[in-house]
């Protein structure tokens, strides 16, 4: 049995073709796994977890207790577009809540789980952005709005994102190596897996002398994708998976 990681799916309600394939997926291969890990960004946005009223949010988390509910162990790490998704969230879809970085025991390795974003640290303007809204003061001040005042705000924001995203020199969007060598000596790890840049690959490298891998997760824009990891190692698989 595999631990399966995905990440950067970001749902909404405008691309059902992309929330069916999600629940393929939760019914198929998820349901084979021994751990279902969430690195961020499952939703486009989440404005708070008095929104779990909304059909469509309410379906996904149908899908995900159903999963649970059947044994398989979920995980779920806030993306910078889910960040808002707690407790009531966590409930409701039958998963447990990680902190960014987070440690886990995979099949004997210890691995080091990121969302992604915090590795960034070229994009300074957005890191500024993040720790702002990531304080307590900021989240409960925000969380106090009415709901769809959040919801129009939060719309906003996206585009202002995707206009400064258009921007930005694509160098920046990606991982700071110095940063990624950072976390792996901090954390002692060979190994880690994150997501955030929609850049789906295997990278090596050399930590202290020790052989590392940093696993990037695939988006879920035209179609899906995961990591799949058991004692063997890793391997980025596509889903729904290609034809033989
Ligand atoms: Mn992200």
């Amino acid at each position: 049995m595999a631990t399966l990681f995905i990440s950067d799916l970001h749902l909404c309600p405008s691309r059902p073709q992309i929330n069916r394939l999600f629940l393929d997926f939760l019914a198929g291969p998820a349901r084979q796994a021994d751990t279902l890990y969430i690195l961020g960004d499952l939703f486009e946005y989440w404005a708070g977890d008095d929104d779990l009223g909304d059909p469509f949010n309410a379906e996904i988390c149908a899908g995900l207790q159903i999963l649970s509910k059947s044994g398989v162990p979920l995980f779920f790490m806030a993306g910078n577009r889910d960040f808002l998704a707690g407790d009531g969230f966590a409930s409701k879809a039958g998963l447990t809540l990680l902190p960014d970085p987070a440690l886990a025991a995979i099949a004997g390795a210890n691995v080091l789980l990121m969302h992604g974003d915090t590795l960034c640290t070229d994009d300074e303007a957005y890191l500024n952005f993040r720790t702002e809204v990531r304080s307590p003061e900021w989240r409960k001040s925000f969380l106090a709005l009415p709901l769809d005042q959040r919801k129009a705000k939060i719309e906003a924001l996206r585009q202002e994102s995707e206009a400064q995203k258009r921007a930005k020199p694509t160098e920046i969007m990606d991982v700071n190596p110095a940063a990624v060598l950072q976390v792996l000596t901090f954390h002692r790890c060979t190994r880690l897996i994150h997501g955030h840049t929609h850049r789906p690959a295997l990278h090596r490298l050399e930590v202290a002398g020790e052989a590392c891998e940093r696993w990037v997760l695939p988006d879920w824009y035209e179609s899906g994708g995961y990591l799949a990891c058991d004692a063997s190692g890793c391997r980025l698989l596509g889903w729904p998976p290609a034809a033989p």
